[in-house]
This record gives C-alpha cells, structure tokens and sequence, in this order.
C-alpha cells in the first residue's frame, strides 16, 4: 500500500556539515597519549608479513598498489594490539580496510550488535559518523574513535530532534520508528531504531496500525509495500541510492537478459522493481553467496562488490555503483593516524545517549 502521508521540507537534504566539531586535547589523548609514528617503508619482511592479507584483495588491488597500503596495514594491525582496540568497518569501506585491517565487519546491524560485545577499551569505527554515534551510545565506558569527523550521511543530516518532537505533536500516540541512519538526538526521541534488515519487523513488532518511519522516503515506501500497517513517511534521501535509475538497469537487462539485479531498499520503487531481490547490504551479500548468480549488478554503493569478490571469484559483478563520498573520508593513513593521536573522539552527551540506547536495544532484543 501507498505510503500514507510523506513529511518534511522540500529540499530534504541540509547542507553536510560536521557532526561534531573537533576537540582540541581530547579527553582520550589525555587518558591513553600520543604514540610516535612507526616506520612507513616497504620491505621484503612487510611484504612477508601481509602476503596472506594481500592474498584476500589481489583481485580488486593491483601488486603496484600494494606496496603503498601493506605498510599501514602492518602499523595498524600492530598499534590494535598495543592500544587494545578493535576496528569495526561498513560494507562500503574500501577492501583494504574491509578484508586486511578489520576486526567486524558488516552493515548497520550487524556493527551495532557487535558494538555490544566488543571486548575492547577503544573501538575504532570505519565508517560514518552516525555509526560511531551508536557504537558510543551502546558502549558509553569506552572510547570511541572516528578516523575522520567529517563522515557524515544525507540521511542522517535530513532530520533533526526538533523535527520527531514536531511529528509526535501532529501526530499524537502514533510510534516513531528511525533508521539507525540518524543522529543519537533523534534516536533518543524514537520508540525503537530500525535498519534496512529489519525494517519491516520492527514496524509489524508495533502492533499499531499507523507508524512514522523516519527519514528515508525510499525505505519508507518500500516497507509500506510489504505491510498492512499504515506508514507516515519523512522526506529524506540517501544521496548514493537516489542516484540509481530504472532505465540504465533495463539497459544491464537488455545487454544480458540472464543477469541478476538485486537493489538495496534505499533505492527509489522504479528501481527495486526492476530488482530480483531487495534486501539490506548484509541480506544482497547472503543472496550472492547462497545463489551464486554467474553476473550480477549489486545496486549500492561500489565497494560492496569489491570486497566480497575475493570471497566469491566465481561470480562476475557488473556495475552500475554509486560511491558515498562520505564513507571514502575513511582511508588507512587516517586510520593510523587516529590510533596515534587518539582523534576524533566520538561524544554523546549521557543523558541523550541513555534515551537513544533505550530505542536501539529496544530493535537488538527485538526477538526475530
Ligand atoms: S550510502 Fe547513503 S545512507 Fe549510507 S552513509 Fe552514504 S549517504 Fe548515508
């Protein structure tokens, strides 16, 4: 069904700003220090000692490529240990940090499910800055870096807390259920979170018959078409999946009628009509490897198909791709620099994070 009413300013994407300023002397520099560079050189023993990471990427990296990432992985995967920190990475990072320097790896879910287990006093999170948000929310004793502040989303920055206190006023008792795509203070003003995953199930979970499911229009529509439960929907976009179009995926068909389309639900409905499949970033890698199609167009974001390709070298992915420019701020120099320096401290004021907690644990416990 139709979605029942879509909300917000016409132009739904703000202006990307940061979404948190830096902080000079962190309170996380003064806690662990500064540690000195460590040495950036290719060697025949870096080369020994990353071969078998290299071995998980040779199809996506060139060998004139490595010599450049193989020094930072080594000082990565090294200075992990010295500073007992994990590194959690998205589905759209880049397959160096993906397959060669991350300890958890996976989309929204599955990296705030991990976020609650980690084991670890600092938790590095490559990817963007609503991630690293959530991850400090769901572990306020740790420390929480992002290697580059300025990561953020155009779905995250499509809504405000104001706005959910707004919609709560116009739309009184109804349940507000929000992509895990947005900041903790809008977070702390939902019922319970959701991902792409789980998107569906947790609307149903409400037992209402009227949800507003905040920010991503796409999403919105897509969930609407799959439940009874009547969606009130908010005008956000993720700039990477509006980007993809019906047309050029009838042309993929056209050129290979035998090829498979699967689309992530951020993507406008004409797309995700022309898709065989529609699920989260996690559900389009578990399709590939269950079905193993001989070509395959994953629509999302690039890096997707790159990193699971050393996985799955019998399966041809074909583009399209879009890349999110936020998710490519992350790279390995930034990485080593943020476990030298102890930047960019990721912080959540307590009492709004005790509130946004109360929605995302409310979406991990929910029993599937
Ligand atoms: S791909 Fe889209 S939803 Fe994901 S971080 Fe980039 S802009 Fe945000």
């Amino acid at each position: 069904m139709p979605v029942l009413d879509i909300l917000g300013p016409e132009v739904s994407r703000r202006p990307p700003v940061p979404a948190q300023k830096p902080a000079a002397g962190s309170a996380a520099l003064r806690k662990y220090g500064a540690l000195p560079a460590p040495s950036l050189e290719w060697t025949p023993q870096v080369e020994r000692e990353t071969a078998h990471l290299y071995a998980r990427v040779q199809k996506v990296i060139p060998p004139n490529e490595w010599p450049f990432f193989a020094p930072y992985v080594k000082a990565i995967n090294a200075l992990k240990k010295q500073r007992n920190a994990v590194i959690l990475a998205h589905n759209y990072q880049t397959p160096e940090i993906y397959n060669c320097v991350a300890d958890f790896t996976g989309d929204s879910l599955q990296l705030a499910r991990e976020a609650t287990k980690v084991d670890a006093d600092i938790i590095v999170q490559c990817g963007v800055h609503f991630m690293a948000e959530t991850a400090k929310v769901l572990n306020p004793g740790k420390t929480v870096l992002i290697p580059d502040l300025r990561a953020g989303c155009s779905l995250a920055e499509a809504i405000t807390g104001e706005d959910v206190r707004l919609l709560r006023e116009r739309f009184p008792g109804v349940p507000v259920v929000t992509y895990v795509n947005t900041s903790a203070e809008v977070k702390a003003e939902s019922d319970i979170c959701c991902t792409s995953s789980n998107a569906v199930q947790v609307v149903e979970s409400l037992g209402a018959e009227r949800v507003i499911l905040l920010p991503d229009e796409y999403l919105a529509k897509y969930v609407a078409s799959q439940t009874k439960v009547k969606i009130i929907a908010w005008k956000g976009r993720c700039e990477v999946h509006e980007r993809f179009t019906a047309d050029e995926l009838k042309q993929v068909r056209a050129n290979d009628p035998s090829v498979q389309i699967i689309a992530h639900p951020e993507c406008p409905p004409d797309v995700i009509a022309e898709a065989d499949f529609t699920g989260s970033t996690a559900h389009m890698i578990d399709w590939v490897r269950a079905k193993r199609p001989k070509r395959v167009v994953m629509v999302t974001e690039c890096s997707m198909a790159d990193n699971v390709q050393g996985e799955l070298p019998d399966v041809e992915f074909v583009r399209p791709c879009n890349l999110c420019p936020h998710m490519k701020r992350i790279t390995l120099p930034k990485i080593l620099d943020s476990l030298l320096q102890m930047k960019e401290e990721v912080v959540v004021d307590p009492m709004i994070a005790e509130r946004a907690r109360r929605a995302v644990e409310r979406m991990i416990y929910l029993k599937s």
